[in-house]
């Protein structure tokens, strides 16, 4: 860069080199909320090394220190780049600098959980406005985007204040600032000492990760996360068969039932609404193991002497797929999760729901056991991802994906109130020493978690109608539903872990999630014959679906 208007062109090379967010900003393509069926350029906050603008902006001794410690990796890692000492921490200053400068202009976590605080679309001129010092032209015509109108400014408040820094800033502060991120997007996959000052820092301190991944780990990883669906389609025929496929969409047109079955009976909701909802249920498209059709990767330039460049030209891939769907017509196959991700999700804008193949496997999905413990699990896990189109994010958006509201005040109001008495539960539960869950933050995820174990009972309860299922291992049919559920969450955080995830995680802790669970279910209270005024009941119980 040899003057600041240099930037445009230099941060929209990088934004494709790294696929970061990290950069001043962050620029991708999502279907427009008022139209789902149109996929147009999103600008949204970013610009931040640490995981969240909560990070920068908390008081207490702990999120002081740590940020002390954040400044101090920055320093080193400028000094891993060439600098003297005393430099690197100036330089390291300067980047916290504008870093808070850009978490104090972000919306927090909970507040990006309202869809309408995060819609606003206007056109070119509109953008423009909101950063006059910026050459958006040059920008977008150097990301191989020219002639675009329609863009949805995520947060315009965080332009503005990105706007006032471009100004103030003079080009070597901008400079170090570009340095240090395009440094931190590509230290994993540089020398050694980039990579182990980057776990020290991120792994180590911010997470309490006691030593680097091995290497073949974190190579696996890398090609899942840049080649995922050339992975997926390997892994799929080794582990995914038709069979399977076929028994885990008949658990979910079951829950869907469920569902339905649930929804006309419902006592709060409104002929009106109803209605609505179901034609939703209706819609929703079911998404099972991997994609109809798989993602070509022939553009990527793999080489067998060059990890780096390897890393670099599978994100330009990525990044430039991504960006091009703007103003194509919407693709409703596409997967945003891998097949051999162990995980599912529900898309508010598709409406759909995708369950990866790497979830419907022991010990969370396994053929050889019995149907309790798979609709305990599977089951569940399908019921979740249902009712995210009906939590208090998904249900503002209709059956097509567009945001629009289809509910009477009343409804509304009643299930606010409900899902009030989740939030009060959660709310009361501690993750680590002082700190509770925001249950604001974890409220959709408890909401479908509830929801989810309840249609899977009900599921269950179908497919064994008339059937004896028998007691094993000393338990009977009812309590290894419950203890099916429960295997997922298996798992061990370390206490530095657990405070990045209160910050961050939309999902209360696990142990929460099936014991903050089970006590809103009756069933669970019999299954086990919990008595009144035990640990495991609930005198006042929420349920919302
Ligand atoms: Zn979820």
């Amino acid at each position: 860069m040899k003057s600041k208007r240099d930037l445009p062109a230099v941060l929209a090379g990088l934004h494709l080199a790294t696929g970061s967010s990290g950069l001043f900003f962050d620029f991708d393509s999502n279907q427009d909320y008022a139209d789902a069926t149109q996929v147009i350029a999103f600008a949204g906050s970013g610009g931040l090394g640490l995981p969240d603008r909560d990070f920068y902006t908390k008081d207490d001794d702990k999120s002081k220190e740590l940020r002390a410690r954040y400044a101090a990796h920055v320093g080193r890692m400028f000094e891993l780049l060439g600098d003297r000492p005393d430099a690197a921490r100036r330089e390291a200053g300067k980047v916290m600098e504008i870093e808070s400068a850009l978490a104090g202009a972000s919306l927090t976590r909970t507040q990006r959980r309202d869809p309408y605080k995060l819609f606003h679309k206007m056109d070119a001129g509109g953008l423009k406005a909101l950063t006059p010092g910026f050459d958006w032209d040059v920008y977008l015509k150097t990301a191989g985007l020219s002639r675009l109108n329609a863009f949805n400014v995520t947060e315009p408040e965080f332009y503005k204040e990105l706007d006032r820094q471009w100004r103030s800033l003079g080009l070597a502060d901008i400079k170090t600032y570009l340095r240090w991120h395009a440094a931190h997007a590509t230290a994993p996959f540089l020398s050694s000492a980039f990579v182990n000052e980057n776990f020290d820092f991120f792994g180590r301190t911010l997470y309490g990760v006691p030593e680097l991944r091995p290497r073949w780990k974190r190579c696996v990883a890398l090609v899942d996360a840049q080649l995922g669906e050339a992975l997926g389609e390997e892994f799929v025929s080794r582990a995914f068969s038709p069979e399977l496929k076929q028994k885990i969409l008949h658990m979910t047109k079951q829950i869907e039932q469920a569902m339905r079955d649930e929804l006309v009976d419902l006592e709060w909701m409104s002929a009106a609404t109803k209605q609505k909802a179901l034609e939703k249920l209706r819609a929703i498209v079911n998404k099972i193991g991997y994609p109809d059709k798989w993602r070509d990767y022939g553009p990527v330039d793999v080489r067998r002497d060059d990890f780096a460049g390897n890393v670099a030209r599978a994100g330009l891939f990525e990044s430039r797929r991504r960006l091009a769907k703007i103003g194509k017509p919407l693709d409703r196959g596409e997967w945003s999760m891998t097949p051999p991700t162990v995980n599912a999700y529900y898309n508010a804008h598709m409406n759909d729901i995708n369950f990866a193949a790497g979830v419907l496997q022991p010990p969370l999905y396994d053929p050889k056991m019995d149907d309790a413990p798979n609709y305990g699990n599977t089951g569940g896990t399908i019921g979740h991802e249902l009712t995210h189109g009906f939590d208090d994010e998904g249900r503002h958006f209709d059956a097509q994906g567009n945001l629009k509201d289809w509910w009477t005040e009343k409804d509304a109001r009643a299930f606010n109130d409900r899902a009030q008495c989740i939030v009060d539960q959660y709310a009361q539960y501690t993750i680590v020493d002082d700190i509770k869950i925001n249950s604001r933050l974890t409220e959709g995820e408890d909401i479908a978690d509830l929801g989810g174990l309840v249609l899977a009972w009900m599921a269950w309860k179908a497919e064994t109608a008339g059937a004896k299922p028998e007691s094993r291992d000393g338990f009977t049919p009812e309590q290894r539903f419950f203890v099916g559920y429960a295997q997922w969450a298996c798992e061990n955080h370390r206490p530095e872990d657990l405070r990045a995830r209160a910050l961050t995680d939309a999902h209360s802790p696990g142990k929460y999630r099936v014991n903050g669970l089970v006590v809103n279910m009756p069933e669970f209270e019999q299954a086990f014959s919990c008595k009144a005024g035990q640990p495991m009941v609930r005198e006042n119980r929420c349920r919302v679906w």
